[in-house]
């Protein structure tokens, strides 16, 4: 087992749903009617959250190849810069009139100008139409001289929305997008690098062009990007150098879950009893069965996880609750993926060293398993003493204990 350190990774997890039952559901009916093991798609889950995943500034906001223009201290040949962005944290990228342009993170809109029209040069001060999102840590990206505008302030966005289109508004001589980030909004600061997929590997801009900063990228040095998701293993909403980016690609790279088909993981969406069945299922191999109906009423024999929840229940992962549900749209408690994790690994008997979670007595009903996830270095609970069996299980916690549970 790998022990790394989890606490702090942990992000606020959405309040308590219902408590597992210890008690075995109902008894074994005939056989099994759907044994076609067809793999449902994450996208027909439940995205409770999705909307507000909130990602910093760090991706090329167009999909297309076009060249850098004026940087501070560009080196540009013919002095075209000499009088321009003579401040940190700019960027020209010279896209023509129309060019969509997408949002480089996921955060909030802060601020829309949409009333510049062409030819006026001091419209907002030369900037042109614009937009500016809030991301994580005050940080806001800046998109001037649009000629068209997508959203409206208050809009939460995630990385890659289409925020408008490129023009020539405000003091612009030739099309181009200003990009520029502020920390807080008004105050400049030095912009990071920006990512990109190309032919589907990860791209570093400017580190892998060579160069150490955007001031020293020339003038005409062509930027591309074929969009956000690197061959299914790169989401939009996990950060590069995120704390879970190596979970979440393992993952993926398993064929245990394929995100919701639009680029996106749902990192912070909570995990559902289906699909934490679904996931285990893949895990193990996807077996097709048929298995045996523990005869859920809420699980009928055409439900599109009906396979995977009798494997889940057939081979003693889970077994629903006592009234004879298996409650399969409710989420997965972290007691409860305790539990599973724990029969996964064979139900290995302890006794394990008190973790001492606060929260998690001696007489828990699931203290043996909690106990056993945190000697097995899957979890060290959160910085303040507490392990919080009641919470739901976000996504990408469940995938970094599978990952540590496979490792
Ligand atoms: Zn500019």
């Amino acid at each position: 087992m790998r022990l790394r350190l989890l606490g702090g990774a942990l992000v606020v997890l959405l309040a308590v749903a219902a408590v597992p039952a210890s008690a075995s559901a109902t008894g074994v009916g005939g056989p099994d009617p759907d044994p076609s093991g067809a793999r449902a798609n994450d996208a027909t889950l439940v995205r409770a959250t999705h909307a507000a995943v909130v990602t910093p500034p760090d991706w090329v906001p167009y999909v297309g190849s076009y060249p850098v223009g004026c940087t501070r201290g560009n080196p540009s040949p013919w002095g075209v810069c000499d009088h321009h962005h003579s401040y940190i944290g700019a960027i020209d990228l010279h896209v023509p009139v129309g060019t969509v342009l997408r949002a480089a993170g996921g955060g909030t809109v802060v601020k829309v100008v949409d009333t510049c029209a062409v030819g006026d040069t001091g419209c907002e001060g030369g900037g042109g139409n614009w937009v500016g999102i809030l991301h994580a840590g005050g940080r806001v990206s800046r998109y001037m001289h649009l000629d068209t505008v997508a959203v409206t302030e208050d809009d939460r966005i995630t990385r890659g929305t289409v925020i408008g289109t490129a023009g020539i508004t405000g003091n612009a001589v030739v099309s181009h997008l200003h990009y520029d980030e502020q920390v807080p909004l008004w105050t400049r600061a030095e912009m990071g690098e920006m990512f990109a997929c190309v032919e589907g590997t990860f791209r570093r801009y400017p580190r892998d062009l060579g160069y150490a900063s955007w001031e020293a990228v020339p003038y005409g040095t062509v930027i591309r990007s074929d969009g956000h998701a690197c061959a299914g293993t790169v989401f939009y909403d996990v950060a590069p150098g995120s704390p879970f980016e190596a979970s979440i690609a393992w993952l993926a790279d398993t064929g245990v879950t394929e995100g919701y088909g639009d680029g996106t993981f749902g990192a912070t969406d909570v995990v559902t009893r289906q699909a934490s069945a679904a996931w285990f299922h893949r895990l193990a191999g996807s077996p097709g069965g048929p298995f045996p109906d523990p005869g859920f009423v809420d699980v009928p024999p055409d439900h599109p996880f009906a396979t995977s929840i009798r494997w889940m229940v057939t081979t003693g992962r889970s077994f629903g609750f006592s009234d004879g549900t298996y409650r399969p749209v409710e989420c997965v408690t972290r007691q409860a993926l305790a539990a599973f994790l724990h029969r996964e690994a064979g139900a290995p008997s302890g006794p394990f060293p008190d973790p001492g979670f606060v929260d998690v007595p001696p007489d828990h009903l699931f203290a043996s398993e909690i106990a056993w996830l945190a000697a097995s270095g899957i979890t060290t609970g959160y910085h303040d003493g507490a392990f919080r069996p009641d919470e739901c299980v976000t996504r990408q916690t469940a995938a970094a204990f599978l990952f540590r549970s496979q490792s």
